[in-house]
């Protein structure tokens, strides 16, 4: 290790305590994006919290929630962008936490509150990274970009048209994501893709009431059956979707991608235990057919059906309506706007021009080139802090809004964090492992050492 990795970490560990200090000022403030709460006033404080490590910030108003946008000027030529965001989920269950969730809880080596990992976390470990390089060479050695946004958490529908208007703003030449981490065993994660996401709303209305069922079961039509009918053309009972058109850009997964996915871990055992199912659709067993089709199959997910009555006991009432949420996962090359459009033509062409469907949040997907120098450099330094080689992902199951920055910004994208499997992100107990905090900040800080020194 040459002095100033070594001089870097010797910053890290000596102000853990700070940066700790400063994840519980962040965390105090509420940012639920979905009910906008403190999203105004978590902007201010995170511009706030960048002008004081030494950063110029604004707050930059967008169609939606404010961006924060910050920036640092470095001795080197190159500009690392770091992708962010300050919006959180809402914390309910309350009865479900142990301390309150806007209120960090430091209990052993953990500390709790919501949004500590997701992703005020990895806001404080880039600017502790960040610190730990300047002390350490008395300048940054590359110039560095911040966008941290505050609609993540509800789908980020304002970021692409944010990118492209700002395209010379944001410009850079890598960027570091919003998460990172370990996997129950330690090993880091790399995820080098996200598929994308069309989550639709389909509504019925069949009747401007609901009905006796034994006045209008003979004679009515039933908004409940009339969904039903809809969403079951949709997929056949061997997981093909129906729609036309619905995979005509599909692209296979590359020689490359499929020997990443070889060399990952066979996770079907634990993931099947972990949910109690008793089979994978399709009859799937395991292996690499597995580890592809869970991520590069796109997908069509009911997530949610109501309609009529589902309390206690019987109601006997014909619904006048009906919805359900679906979600289609999409792999590269698809495109929501296409999807949709193809969904509504299948509807109709089926005979459902009376099912109705509103585009509620997309974002297409978006892979990075798993031979990307500054992949390269992210999977290198990580043996260093973590004493093993990353697990790299060629994409994930989940996505994000990471395609304008890898379309419009020309950017590599790589992953690198705190996070760990029982993070509970989402969820109530949200909690981070101080040591990953530690590992997070380390690997952080040697990207962007190693970044502005190449
Ligand atoms: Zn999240």
């Amino acid at each position: 290790m040459n002095d100033t990795l070594t001089k870097i970490d010797q910053h890290i560990e000596d102000h853990v305590e700070h940066w700790i200090e400063q994840l519980g000022r962040l965390c105090a403030q509420r940012s639920i994006s979905a009910q906008h709460d403190g999203i105004e006033e978590t902007a201010v404080l995170v511009t706030e919290m960048l002008r004081e490590n030494g950063f110029a910030a604004e707050v930059m108003p967008s169609n939606g929630h404010p961006v924060v946008y910050g920036e640092g000027e470095g001795t080197g030529e190159k500009t690392l962008l770091f992708y962010l965001h300050y919006d959180v989920q809402p914390p309910e269950p309350l009865d479900l936490w142990n301390s309150p969730p806007f209120e960090m809880t430091r209990r052993d080596d953990k500390l709790y509150a919501r949004g500590i990992s997701d992703d005020k976390g990895h806001i404080i470990c880039r600017l502790a990274a960040l610190t730990a390089v300047r002390e350490a060479y008395g300048s940054l050695p590359c110039n560095v970009k911040f966008v941290i946004e505050g609609e993540e958490e509800i789908g980020s529908p304002n970021m692409p048209q944010f990118v492209e208007k700002h395209q010379e703003k944001l410009a850079a030449d890598a960027c570091i994501w919003e998460f990172g981490g370990v996997d129950y065993d330690g090993t880091p994660q790399q995820a080098l893709g996200m598929r994308g996401i069309c989550y639709i709303q389909f509504s019925v209305q069949t009747a401007s009431q609901d009905a006796h069922s034994g006045l209008g079961g003979s004679i009515f039509p039933n908004a409940a059956w009339r969904l039903v009918w809809a969403l079951n053309t949709l997929k056949d009972a061997d997981e093909t979707i129906l729609i036309p058109g619905f995979y005509d850009d599909v692209l296979p997964p590359s020689e490359r991608d499929l020997a990443l996915l070889d060399k990952l871990p066979d996770q079907s055992a634990r993931v099947k235990e972990t949910y109690g199912l008793d089979g994978y659709v399709g009859g799937l067993e395991g292996g690499l057919e597995w580890k592809k089709t869970a991520v590069f199959e796109p997908t069509c997910t009911i997530c949610g059906l109501d309609s009529g009555y589902q309390g206690e006991g019987t109601k006997t009432v014909l619904p006048a309506t009906a919805t359900a949420k679906v979600d289609f996962r999409m792999v590269p090359d698809q495109r929501p706007d296409d999807i949709f459009k193809k969904l509504r033509t299948h509807l109709d062409a089926q005979g459902f021009a009376d099912v109705a469907i509103e585009l509620l949040a997309n974002g297409r997907p978006a892979k990075i080139d798993p031979d990307d120098p500054f992949v390269k450099l992210t999977l290198e330094t990580a043996v260093d802090v973590y004493g093993k080689e990353m697990m790299v992902q060629p994409i994930i199951g989940g996505s994000g809004p990471s395609y304008p920055f890898v379309h419009i910004l020309n950017l590599p994208i790589v992953s690198a964090g705190l996070g760990y499997p029982d993070g509970q992100v989402h969820a109530p107990n949200e909690n981070i492992r101080i040591n990953d905090l530690l590992l997070g900040i380390k690997h952080t800080a040697r990207i962007i050492e190693r970044f502005g020194r190449e």
